[in-house]
């Protein structure tokens, strides 16, 4: 893209009340997430690469506020000092046009304050635009069917919205052709316009509509501001995912059969254990605690404790599930892999997976279970025990 000298004019100078009925704060300087909106904006263009400098208008009465809000920014040499704007939104613009006319700008982009989320994409748009036209504007094709309405609310006309576009900020221009526009239309007592892109037509100059974006919607109400609120913070709280893994092992005994995922598994000989000797439920027990950094199987349920003498184990998966339960988290995986030469896994690993699921109160897809020998090396592979490890996954909110 050829290089343009271009400034971003931000104008910030209404009063806003339909955002704030009370008056007590124009829009711009609310609250949006850790800053306010208009420092939103602010950073949107000194963070762009291609915008030279940054210049915001504001109301004569909103420089302790203004103030306030850009503390947050990283100071930069890019960002001018304020100018005050004048009793409309076109005046105001006029007053930051007259005052960047000294620094020479080849092109500027104004942009409303109150539209705090400008992608990247669209000041590029822009800026592409300008190259060979004299103005350029984000704008949006209209998606919904327009209705006229006539008395009563009674509707009039549909009209046909082929070609019609909801304009939006950033609005590009020959800074030299912006500039003589507004004078002309401040001398001739025009009308106050709603957008730049007005002016300039007025003027007689080409506007290119380029497409805008969704996120760079104006906020008008208190709704918008709320609306806009979650979506950020959906966009960037971070996920609270936590990861947990855990790892059993018990010897044979004597006996018929084994507990493994919560199934009973006939084999030669039994575990020895306080409990069931459940290596898989146990080293699940301990991933699901381990994500949530809340000690261990053996702290909550000890082994000398003649309650837990032949337990079934999974009421130590159960305490697990409702530990994580009580932090507002949900298992988002589990992935659990049993040591054995024998007995063998597979015959009833369906069983297994949905006793499991149905113990974690999660789907079975969310629930893998593998099984691997060890090769006939070590105690394992000398069947002296059964050992098991597991992985678990928890989004708390
Ligand atoms: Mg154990």
């Amino acid at each position: 893209m050829q290089q343009l000298a271009a400034i971003a004019l931000i104008v910030a100078a209404g009063r806003g009340t339909r955002a704030d009925p009370t008056g007590r704060a124009p829009k711009q300087y609310a609250a949006l997430g850790d800053r306010t909106v208009l420092a939103h904006a602010v950073a949107a263009f000194l963070e762009h690469p291609s915008i030279d400098a940054v210049q915001v208008v504001i109301h004569r009465d909103d420089r302790a506020a203004y103030d306030g809000a850009i503390a947050c920014l990283s100071p930069s040499p890019r960002l001018a000092p304020p100018v005050i704007g004048g009793a409309t939104r076109q005046q105001s613009v006029l007053a930051g046009l007259e005052a960047l006319e000294a620094a020479g700008p080849t092109h500027v982009l104004i942009h409303d304050a109150a539209r705090p989320f400008v992608p990247h994409d669209v000041i590029n748009r822009v800026l592409a635009a300008l190259v060979d036209k004299a103005a350029a504007i984000a704008a949006l094709p209209l998606a919904d069917t327009l209705k006229r309405a006539g008395a009563n609310n009674t509707i009039a006309a549909t009209v046909p919205r082929g070609g019609l576009w909801r304009a939006q900020t950033p609005q590009g221009f020959g800074f030299a052709d912006i500039l003589k526009a507004h004078r002309s239309a401040a001398a001739a007592g025009a009308p106050d316009f709603t957008d730049d892109a007005a002016i300039a037509e007025w003027a007689g100059l080409a506007v290119r509509l380029v497409v805008g974006d969704e996120r760079a919607g104006k906020i008008t109400t208190q709704e918008d501001l709320r609306m806009t609120e979650r979506q950020q913070h959906a966009a960037t709280a971070p996920l609270n995912i936590r990861i947990g893994q855990g790892f059993d092992v018990h010897s044979f005994t004597s006996g018929d059969h084994v507990m493994l995922c919560g199934v009973r598994v006939p084999h030669t000989h039994g575990v020895e254990a306080h409990s069931d000797g459940d290596v898989a439920l146990h080293a699940l027990t301990d991933a699901l605690l381990g994500a949530i950094a809340d000690g261990d199987i053996g702290q909550h349920f000890r082994n000398t404790d003649p309650r837990w003498r032949g337990a079934s184990s999974d009421q130590f998966l159960e305490d697990a599930v409702k530990r994580i339960a009580a932090q507002g988290g949900e298992i988002v995986n589990v992935d659990v892999t049993v040591l054995s030469e024998a007995p063998k896994i597979a015959p009833h690993r369906d069983a297994m997976r949905q006793r499991l699921a149905s113990l974690l109160r999660i789907d079975v897809g969310r629930v893998a279970l593998k099984a691997t020998t060890t090769e006939k090396l070590g105690a394992l592979g000398r069947r002296e025990g059964l050992a098991a490890l597991a992985i678990a996954l928890v989004h708390l909110r």
